[in-house]
């Protein structure tokens, strides 16, 4: 679905963005860690406390301006903000009227916004008047479509809101197994899935993961850095952190900025004992060395967390040696959007030899065969794609994608997806999305895309195109093919490598290798039985023009 489109949509459900005018208030220093939320701006002098009473007063009067909306239980309000406090009110205030929220991640495209903001038929748009930049720069035409002229009718200012409207609302009585929220997941078909979970056996599992996988007692400071627009986010910032009455850090920057040493000297500030984050920032700042951490004073640490992607052996002896100073056990657990409920690295002698991502079910060895509490209940509106993602390949089953192998003490080692799913910085993307935003470009006859191992990301995309006859191939496409993947998709989605391929390895009944692709992409060159292949002379094409460099 088009901007265009959503535009004339959202016209006609009287659509209403509410859009923050003041983003960074400042507060004085002086923090009081007990029961407190505490923000971290992206710089550091703006950081802010929260107690839990002015969180309520904050959900309460968010909570009663939805209302005022027209907002009612079971609609759905979309939110794309960045990572801060409104963010956290705005998603309780949904949760106390019985609205559901979507929360879409905002490092998305508008295009991907629009698309989540259709499939969940969401009556109202949340968000910011930064990202609203962000949309500017990326797709411009959008923006003027979305933006400019402030429209009297349908936007409303978030402080305008939140004037005058009282701090005190009823929550709404709701059933256990009501949704609570949309968030969309990844789907190897391309289109997004929106992963449909309830309050219950959500909270249960978000609020239980988080006392006993991080051993959480009342005097820890708990940080998880990831983003609220993924699960981790919403569990391990929101949900789990909240309902355990933990103090915690909610941090709206990036790990290197304004320094390389950012992480570590929040840790310092406020003390954090139980720290969360991804292999992918662990191996970004590896790069920079052990200097920037020996800056500032670590030992309040007791646990570290992992997730998202597998963790290599040189960033988890890096996590454990250097950040958790040999003393805080690393760990890793495996989860996803649709399951909440992990698997962790558990087995003792792992701390002293480091592994690559390995799981123990805590309850058996069928590791996926019942259903939890914490088990997504759907896809949204489409339950057929429910039922034949999950759980059609093994009857009785439910199947995460993943492969892995079991050793002889029942511990699980991930090997990674084994769907056309690839993972960049822990972020899930499909490669049939990413082809789709390729084909779009009028130059392109057929792409393929395939993962390739990257230092930092863990993985990169690898785009292999084939173009219509007579277009040529050139730095101008490449860069107007990125461009299109980040308008399509989002700067996540950006590819590192897009060789031209003049053939892509099909078999005799059109169905793309990708295996000889992913090979060709790293450099392999045992390719085993190509038989199958309708023209095997095209693999030697592709592997004489192989991009060395990225693009
Ligand atoms: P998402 O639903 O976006 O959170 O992504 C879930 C996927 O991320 C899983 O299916 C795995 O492919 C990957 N993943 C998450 N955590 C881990 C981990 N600790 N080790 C290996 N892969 C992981």
């Amino acid at each position: 679905m088009c901007l265009m489109c959503l535009i004339k949509y959202v016209q006609k459900a009287s659509t209403l963005y509410c859009i923050m005018k003041s983003m960074n208030p400042l507060f004085p220093n002086g923090l009081i860690l007990i029961n407190l939320f505490c923000r971290e701006g992206n710089s550091p002098n703006h950081h802010q406390t929260i107690t839990y009473n002015q969180l309520l007063r904050n959900v309460c009067r968010c909570a009663n301006a939805l209302k005022l909306l027209g907002v009612k239980k079971g609609d759905r309000v979309a939110i794309y903000l960045p990572m801060i406090p409104e963010l956290v009110y705005t998603m309780l205030a949904c949760a106390r009227i019985g609205a559901v929220h979507s929360i879409v991640f905002a490092g998305f495209s508008s295009e991907s916004l629009c698309e989540r903001i259709m499939d969940a038929q969401c009556n109202i748009l949340v968000t910011a008047g930064n990202i609203k930049c962000f949309i500017e720069e990326e797709v411009w035409i959008c923006v003027f479509r979305l933006t400019t002229p402030w429209d009297e009718s349908c936007d409303i200012w978030w402080d305008d809101l939140m004037d005058g409207v009282s701090d005190e609302c009823e929550p709404e009585w709701v059933d256990s197994e009501d949704p609570l929220f949309i968030l969309y997941t990844s789907g190897s078909t391309g289109k997004p899935k929106g992963v449909v979970h309830t309050i219950t056996g959500y909270m249960l599992y978000t609020s239980l993961t988080f006392k006993y996988v991080f051993d959480y007692h009342h005097d820890d400071v708990y940080w998880c850095t990831a983003d609220i627009g993924w699960i981790t986010g919403h569990s391990y910032i929101t949900y789990g952190p909240l309902a355990n009455g933990a103090t915690s850090v909610l941090f709206e920057g990036v790990p290197v900025y304004p320094h390389v040493g950012r992480l570590w000297e929040i840790i310092e500030k406020y003390a954090v004992s139980k720290f969360y984050t991804a292999p992918t920032a662990i191996r970004l700042l590896m790069k920079y060395g052990k200097e920037p951490l020996q800056r500032y004073d670590l030992s309040s640490l007791r646990v570290l967390g992992t997730v998202g992607e597998p963790i290599n052996p040189e960033a988890w002896l890096w996590y454990y040696d250097v950040v958790g100073q040999q003393r805080c056990p690393v760990i890793d657990t495996f989860w996803q959007t649709e399951t909440v409920k992990h698997l962790q690295q558990s087995k003792p002698s792992f701390f002293l030899k480091p592994p690559l991502t390995v799981v123990k079910s805590s309850t058996s060895n069928d590791v996926f065969r019942k259903p939890w509490p914490g088990i997504m209940r759907g896809v949204y509106g489409n339950q057929e794609r429910f039922e034949s993602t999950y759980f059609r390949k093994f009857p009785g089953f439910y199947v995460t994608g993943d492969g892995c192998r079991r050793d002889k003490d029942g511990y699980y080692w991930i090997t990674g997806r084994i769907d056309d799913m690839l993972n960049v910085s822990g972020h899930l993307l499909s490669t049939a999305e990413v082809e789709a935003a390729l084909t779009e470009h009028p130059s392109v006859a057929e792409a393929a895309v395939v993962s390739r191992p990257h230092a930092v990301k863990g993985e990169c995309l690898y785009c292999f195109v084939t173009l219509k006859d007579h277009k040529e191939f050139n730095r101008t496409l490449m860069e107007e093919l990125k461009r299109k993947v980040r308008e399509k998709i989002g700067p996540i989605a950006t590819p590192d490598f897009i060789q031209n391929a003049p053939g892509l390895p099909k078999t005799r009944s059109g169905k793309i290798m990708r295996r000889v692709l992913r090979q060709i992409a790293r450099n392999e060159k045992d390719l085993g039985d190509l038989s199958t292949l309708a023209d095997p002379k095209v693999v030697e094409v592709l592997f004489s023009q192989r991009c060395e460099a990225a693009a």
